[in-house]
């Protein structure tokens, strides 16, 4: 077999995807049924995790020069924005970029990375074994192939062909409501605020072209497979904002609807599901694409050891306990966000609506509740449960990206560290470490540190490849600690090399 991993879907979760695996030297190959990148965008925002991400690989130069940053970002269209400026981030702000950027960028990295990206190949189905997986295609010219690995991944979004075929259920709610998208090369720049101050989004995209984005509770029942004509569109806006704000030379229509779905599971065998293909939701917030990053950062580093072959037992089950209860919780969230929008354009619900929306709007205005739903929105606050009882209150969380200076070493931070994608052991007690798992691992022996009350009296902390916290001690007897870390090492990063 010439091919590891075959990545079925060419969105920014599989090319994530498969620089992850990349990097950790796994032969992987990216299906896609187009047969060029997509041009239009759905989403627009890149949240608070989803830069750190990049800025864990090294890849933030490519990203921030080409997008715009805001400070916050809505829940559920509150007039009271969620405040990500004040989390505990270098990037406490929204990267507003383009998708077709994004995975403009991660295509690219893929490319340098040694990825296999075969465009113009639709998958049809997918079969495993007690060897590996077997990929049925349809190339340009209708001709099939096979194709086969030890492992698939269904990136395919919604529709996933992957899931289907692997048997994987995909429990939740039909569509009952639809919004309309529209970027348009002209507008009346007159007419905007007051299509804002009526509940539309209205963006800025590069060249010049304007997005609107509205629910109208006349069109709010069309079913999203019906296309968007301008006719409707201007018409649509008159009637929810009193103008058609002069939209003309459409780029793109479109509607999109509030099917929610979450798979019964993210793995059967050789096969994984991730990003769309695990879940689906209406686009409240702008989650979708950074809960499909997430699931690429969580999956690679786990598919690549057990690829590679030092896997500890249940690390790759591990994703799915990890990354499900994400996938429920972001569901959720869009399903509370949409059911405020609808209640508020639904006659009978529009006067109570409007109160539970002045109540939420008071209620984010209290910094402890519109931390706690911003660390949520902007991924920061995304916790997995600690495997071990009685663990350190840090095991579970993200690593913060800590400047720090190592014996003999120029000033780095936690960040620099984590671009191989590589565990990172780091010594605070200023006694040297070394973990002896090769490289695997790096161990650094931390001569100074920024101080922050979380890391107070921690003497080692070992940070997943996916900037995660996998175990932490704030123990001071050195023998202990030894003991200690050879457990945890060994339980996340397999048996000594
Ligand atoms: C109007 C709207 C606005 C949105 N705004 C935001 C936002 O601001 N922020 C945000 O985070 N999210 C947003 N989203 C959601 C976001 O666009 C999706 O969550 C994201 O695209 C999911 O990425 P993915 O890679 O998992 O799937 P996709 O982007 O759907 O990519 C799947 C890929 O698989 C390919 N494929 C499918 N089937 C096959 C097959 N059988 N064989 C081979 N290839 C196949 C497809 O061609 C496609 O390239 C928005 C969505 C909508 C509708």
């Amino acid at each position: 077999m010439d091919t590891d991993v075959i990545v079925v879907g060419a969105g920014p979760t599989g090319l994530m995807l498969a620089c992850e695996l990349a990097l950790a030297g796994v032969r992987t190959r990216v299906l896609e049924r187009r047969t060029e990148p997509q041009r239009d965008s759905r989403a627009l925002s890149l949240h608070p995790r989803s830069v750190e991400l990049m800025d864990q690989r090294g890849l933030l130069d490519r990203f921030l020069p080409l997008g715009r940053t805001v400070p916050g970002w809505h829940f559920a269209g509150l007039r009271t924005q969620l405040d990500f400026s004040g989390l505990d981030s270098r990037h406490g702000y929204t990267l507003f970029l383009a998708q077709a950027r994004t995975e403009a960028i991660l295509e690219e990295r893929a490319h340098e990375l040694g990825v296999q990206i075969m465009r113009g190949l639709e998958t049809l189905a997918v079969s495993q074994d007690d060897d590996g997986v077997e990929v049925e295609v349809r190339g340009p010219d209708d001709g099939t192939g096979t194709m086969r690995a030890r492992y698939a991944v269904g990136c395919d979004g919604g529709r996933s062909v992957v899931r289907r075929e692997a048997g994987i259920d995909f429990p939740g709610t039909d569509e009952t409501l639809t919004g309309m998208l529209g970027d348009f090369a002209v507008v009346d720049p007159g007419a905007l605020d007051k299509a804002r101050a009526h509940g539309v989004i209205v963006a800025p995209l590069e060249g010049g072209r304007t997005r609107f984005v509205h629910l109208d509770p006349e069109r709010m029942r069309v079913p999203a497979r019906e296309p968007v004509t301008l006719e409707e569109f201007r018409a649509s806006l008159t009637r929810v904002c009193g103008s058609d704000c002069g939209v003309a030379e459409p780029r793109w229509l479109s509607r999109f609807g509030n099917a929610t779905r979450l798979a019964e599971s993210y793995r059967s065998g050789r096969i994984l599901l991730a990003g769309d293909a695990a879940h689906i939701h209406f686009p409240a917030a702008g989650q979708g694409l950074n809960t499909g990053l997430q699931d690429a950062m969580n999956l690679g580093w786990k598919l690549a050891a057990v690829v590679n072959g030092w896997a500890p037992r249940g690390l790759l089950d591990s994703y799915d306990e990890e990354r499900r209860p994400v996938g429920q919780s972001v569901t959720e969230n869009t399903e509370v966000q949409t059911l405020l929008a609808e209640l508020t354009l639904v006659g009978q619900y529009q006067r109570p609506a409007a109160a539970l929306r002045k109540l939420l709007d008071q209620l984010l205005g209290m910094a402890e509740v519109n931390r706690r739903l911003a660390e949520q929105v902007s991924a920061l606050g995304t916790v997995y449960p600690p495997v071990t009882p009685g663990a350190d209150p840090l095991v579970g969380r993200r690593m913060p990206d800590v400047g720090l200076t190592a014996a003999g070493s120029e000033a780095t931070r936690v960040y620099e560290l984590l671009h191989p994608g590589r565990f990172v052991l780091l010594g605070l007690a200023g006694e040297p470490v070394d973990a002896g798992w090769g490289s695997r691992v790096e161990a650094v022996t931390v001569d100074k540190y920024d101080e922050r009350a979380d890391l107070d009296g921690v003497t080692e902390v070992l940070v997943r490849p996916d900037g995660h916290i996998a175990w932490a001690t704030r123990t001071t007897d050195g023998g202990a600690r030894i003991d200690d870390r050879v457990r945890a090492l060994t339980a996340w990063a397999g048996t000594a090399s």
